[in-house]
């Protein structure tokens, strides 16, 4: 009984979930989500038989390729009926030559995780079937999520108008923000640096006043471990690389608008003071440990969850460290904002044109976006990963007591992979310090975090002109800059020449392109 009246319900058509809870009719329990009882292990099935997809995962973003064991994908598997085997060695170490060698074979697997750029290049030659039809009618969980989500129907859709992916989609903005030792402020005597003179002016105290208390000038008072000046242009009005100007809704490049005469002329003076890193383009990615660690790095900009983490690393072996997040200093023009925001990363999967069950596999996506599917993306399997307290899913102690990073913890069991996934910032506040908490909240309250740039649906000649272009454009702008701030140039006498060779290499026809693409995203 229970049985014919759950399927007459599911004929209805409703949301898996909300279904489930409107009619439970009779049961008390009708919280059918949060159980593993018979009725979840129905209500998600896609096939009576089971079904073996083909996957390919090579392990972007920083994870490894598939493994068939993975406990989150297996639970999927019983769920569903459908069990996903990779097809990448595990072994691999380069997606992208894995994903060339599979699309030069032109065999390939039923399910593909790419990037969007990747599924545009190839739909165009037929490799990806398109997905709207089949998620209008097997896929309400999707269908809602992108009614929900405009700007990501937006981002996913490619030139030609169809969708051939569904993206991991996140939903926290917040990525990074600045950081400076308060306990050197306090131990000069200075407030927290609110505009761009206050930032010149406690990063000349840290130069000059021996904060750290060793008797030498031996402080590195601004570092990052990208290399970048971008956060010293931000206080000038510049955001980092492609942008929306909002006067004239164009887009715009960093290195390329008049602004940056200023910025970078001021970058270069607060360099030859030695207010920035002499090392900052090369000393790399351990910049924090090494700066941190050594008791002389004074500012920076750079991830909340693990920038805040070295008080608590460092608190034997530099005593009083408090290396702490302030609101962004306001910029040159008086705003306050924050340029860095967690952009969707469009990375997602996909069903090869070859793949026998289009049907199936859409109702397999589909699952991934029911709030069970969400809960085993983002927190495992319930009893072994993470038990629900109050109605609200939380890790095992045993789960987040691990030395290793979070995203290798998560990688090893395979939640939040990049396939079409809905990671919930909840999941990863669990790892957090209160620290890192208040810092980020401090930037999400206030509104500081601008929009990312939206991902293009660039057409193929738009992305010929980018690709013949770009590189050899950037490479030259990268040049000067390093010329400029090293100090072997003159800001003020080359900067004119320096637009007329960039516009000279094509960065107009670049713009263009990227003017066009935004357009089309914008009428998607
Ligand atoms: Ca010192």
């Amino acid at each position: 009984m229970k049985m014919k009246k759950f399927m007459a319900c599911a004929a209805a058509g409703a949301l898996l979930v909300s279904m489930l809870a409107g009619c439970g009719g009779d049961n008390a329990d009708t919280n059918t989500a949060t159980q593993a009882g018979s009725e979840e292990d129905l209500a998600y099935k896609v096939s009576d038989d089971p079904i073996e997809l083909t996957f390919f995962y090579a392990g972007l973003n920083g994870t490894t390729p598939f493994e068939d064991d993975y406990p989150v994908f297996t639970e999927a598997a019983r769920l569903t009926n459908v069990t996903l085997t990779g097809t990448v060695p595990t072994t691999n170490t380069d997606p992208y030559q894995a994903f060339n060698t599979m699309m030069a074979s032109g065999e390939l697997d039923d399910v593909v995780t790419a990037n969007k750029s990747d599924f545009d290049q190839y739909a165009g030659q037929g490799a990806f079937i398109p997905l709207e039809e089949l998620i209008e009618e097997y896929a309400p969980n999707i269908k809602a999520f992108l009614d929900e989500n405009p700007d990501v129907k937006k981002g996913i859709t490619s030139f030609d108008g169809h969708i051939y992916f569904l993206p991991r989609y996140e939903n926290s903005g917040t990525a990074k923000g600045w950081y400076i030792r308060k306990d050197w402020l306090e131990a000069l005597n200075l407030e927290e640096p609110q505009t761009v003179d206050e930032v010149y002016n406690v990063l000349k105290a840290f130069k000059e006043q021996d904060p750290n208390g060793n008797g030498q000038q031996d402080e590195v008072p601004f570092f990052n471990r990208e290399g970048t000046m971008s956060d010293i242009y931000n206080l000038f009005g510049i955001r980092q690389n492609f942008s929306i100007n909002e006067e004239t809704g164009k887009v715009q490049y960093s290195k390329y608008v008049p602004e940056y005469k200023t910025a970078v002329e001021n970058a270069a003076k607060w360099y030859a003071e030695g207010l920035i890193d002499q090392e900052i383009f090369t000393r790399g990615a351990n910049s924090r440990e090494e700066l941190l660690g050594n008791n002389t790095g004074g500012m920076t900009h750079d991830w909340f969850t693990s920038t805040s983490s070295y008080n608590e690393k460092l608190q034997e072996s530099v005593p009083g460290i408090n290396f702490d997040v302030i609101a962004p200093p306001a910029d040159i023009n008086g705003d306050v904002w924050e340029d860095t925001n967690r952009t969707q990363e469009y990375v997602g999967w996909g069903l090869s044109a070859t793949n026998e069950y289009p049907e199936e596999t859409i109702k397999y996506f589909d699952f991934w976006y029911t709030e069970s599917g969400k809960r085993l993306y983002n927190y495992g399997v319930e009893g072994v990963h993470y038990n629900l307290i109050d109605g609200q899913p939380e890790y095992t102690s045993d789960f987040l007591a691990t030395d290793k990073s979070m995203t290798a913890v998560w990688n090893e069991n395979g939640m939040a992979l990049f396939i079409g996934g809905y990671k919930e910032f909840n999941a990863e506040r669990q790892f957090m310090s209160e620290e890192a908490l208040v810092g980020m909240d401090l930037y999400t309250n206030n509104n500081y975090i601008k929009d990312a740039f939206p991902s293009l649906p660039f057409s193929e000649e738009e992305r010929k002109v980018i690709s013949d272009t770009l590189p050899a454009v950037q490479s030259y702008m990268d040049e000067q800059e390093q010329k400029w701030i090293m100090g072997t140039e003159d800001v003020n006498s080359t900067f004119d020449q320096y637009m007329e060779t960039c516009k000279n290499l094509g960065m107009d026809d670049v713009l263009a392109a990227y003017d066009s693409a935004y357009q089309r995203y914008l009428s998607n």
